[in-house]
């Protein structure tokens, strides 16, 4: 039997549903602070993402599924989705009438990392961007905005981690202090650690080997080389956070390593996941519309990992399969004719109704019946048809009544909807 691919999963009915609640929490929110939502392919470019993640990133380096196809062109299956909704913003000059734009999108991501609990090669992620606003609010709302996300999903066991990168005017005084560090500590780093040291020093911040993490321990912290603009701005952020009761702890290993992400940058943690506590990551990426060929707009994001909040959810609500309302019974070539019209009929007034196609015995069809979970069965034979009218039990009191054939749906309907 062929089985799915290592790190690829399979979500089923049991478990959709609480997808679809929390894709349906989400949008709501967002839509609600003036998001829209944004469908991007998921292949694009390989080149796109090398620009936008960075030829020096795990990512790039190591975990993209890259391929030439048929017509020769390199392409990438997304590892995630900035690059591209940055792309439909620029190519599609999204930002005509008013640079300030909010997206949203959904979806599956593609990175080859190694596979372990709260780690996939096919993830989900919900993704936000803002582009066009570079006040220190939108950082604090962004965060504020995935803070009520988590609690209207009933998740409270949720820290935020936070910090500032800086920017290009105030960066390369802290990088000349963590090369001078890394130098002095070039045999305790991991192979690609030195390598990153002389290309891209603050890679070698959130590297996760933990002989990289404990010489790291000791690093400069980017908030003490701040120029006062860049200070201003997250002193703002923090200011802000607390105004709105957002608890916040400031996280100097937080880093990402390209040029183009600025100032703020943020994660959201968990501890109910064990080793993957990361539920969300986002932050300023202020050069990277600029960098990807559009005008010097500023940008800020964050992605959920949908997997790991998923995950989170169903620690507190294990099912939530929708049962069926109703399980119509019908014994007889005639009855189960009828059976089907009112399937039909019940199908596109909202109420979920189940038959047996198979036509088995009224004690299988009552086997069924209980596994459907429907707390009403409709029962119809060849004697109710003659007669005009089904028999209604109710599946918890036994309880049995009879309707005229002709109310069935208008009966059922108010029945099961009491
Ligand atoms: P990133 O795009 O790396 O900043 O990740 C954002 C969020 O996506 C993380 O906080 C995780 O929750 C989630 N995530 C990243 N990589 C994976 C993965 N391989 N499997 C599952 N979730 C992931």
């Amino acid at each position: 039997m062929i089985q799915l691919i290592r790190g690829f999963k399979d979500i089923l009915p049991g478990e959709v549903e609480l997808w679809q609640k929390i894709e349906q929490t989400a949008s709501a929110l967002f839509e609600d602070f003036g998001f829209k939502e944004i469908r991007i392919p998921i292949m694009e470019h390989t080149e796109l993402f090398a620009r936008s993640i960075g030829e020096d990133t795990d990512i790039v380096e190591k975990e993209m599924y890259t391929f030439m196809d048929r017509g020769g062109d390199m392409l990438t299956l997304r590892p995630e989705a900035t690059a591209s909704v940055v792309r439909a913003y620029i190519q599609h000059k999204l930002y005509a009438q008013d640079p300030v734009r909010k997206f949203y999108t959904i979806g599956p991501m593609f990175r080859r990392e190694r596979p372990q609990k709260g780690r996939y090669r096919q993830f989900y992620q919900i993704n936000a961007e803002v582009f066009g606003i570079a006040s220190p609010y939108i950082d604090a709302q962004l965060i504020f905005m995935l803070a009520t996300l988590f609690s209207r999903l009933s998740v409270t066991d949720i820290k935020a981690h936070i910090n500032s990168l800086g920017c290009p005017q105030c960066r390369p005084q802290f990088k000349q202090a963590l090369s001078d560090l890394l130098a002095a500590k070039t045999e305790v780093l991991c192979s690609d650690c030195q390598r990153r040291s002389s290309r891209n020093p603050m890679r070698v911040l959130d590297c996760k080997v933990p002989s990289c993490r404990e010489a790291m321990s000791d690093a400069p912290s980017l908030s003490d080389y701040l120029c006062s603009d860049c200070k201003t701005h997250f002193d703002m952020v923090k200011k802000s956070l607390d105004k709105l009761k957002i608890s916040f702890e400031i996280d100097k290993q937080l880093v990402r390593g390209l040029d183009y992400y600025t100032r703020t940058t943020f994660e959201l943690q968990t501890g109910s996941l064990g080793a993957q506590s990361a539920v969300a990551g986002g932050g300023r990426y202020d050069g990277l519309i600029k960098a990807l060929g559009g005008s010097d707009i500023p940008g800020i994001g964050f992605a959920i990992g949908f997997d790991r909040l998923a995950e989170i959810v169903s620690l507190n609500r294990p099912d939530i399969e929708k049962k069926a309302d109703i399980f119509i019974a019908a014994l007889g070539e005639k009855a189960q004719e009828k059976a089907f019209e009112w399937s039909c009929a019940f199908g596109i007034t909202g109420i979920q109704a189940e038959t047996d196609m198979a036509n088995g015995s009224l004690k299988s069809q009552m086997k069924k019946a209980d596994r459907s979970g429907a707390d009403y069965v409709l029962i119809i034979g060849d004697k109710e048809l003659e007669q005009g009218a089904a028999v209604l039990r109710n599946m918890t009191t036994k309880e049995q009544t009879e309707i005229l054939m002709e109310n069935v749906l208008e009966s059922v309907t108010a029945t099961v909807r009491r």
